[in-house]
């Protein structure tokens, strides 16, 4: 019989599973639209490695900016 849990990080394999089982994490196996294979948030549905290409992004980008406006930290 099949797990809820995927056998290779432990988490559950879908978002409503893991909504269940109160995990702040999901694994599906499956890439995201952007190819990753990654941790999803329950909260959000977007991929660990996605938020972290967003998050280095932004960061980056304020690293370069000519106005280094803490205001632009925001959490979206
Ligand atoms: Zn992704």
């Amino acid at each position: 019989m099949e797990t809820e849990l995927d056998m290779m990080t432990g988490y559950p394999r879908s978002r409503a599973a893991a909504r269940e089982a109160g995990q702040p994490y999901f694994f599906t196996g499956r890439p995201c639209k952007h190819g990753h294979r990654s941790l999803q948030s329950t909260a959000r549905g977007e991929c660990q490695e996605c938020n972290r290409l967003r998050a280095a992004k932004t960061y980056y980008a304020s690293l370069y900016s000519p106005e280094m406006n803490p205001n632009t930290f925001s959490d979206d």
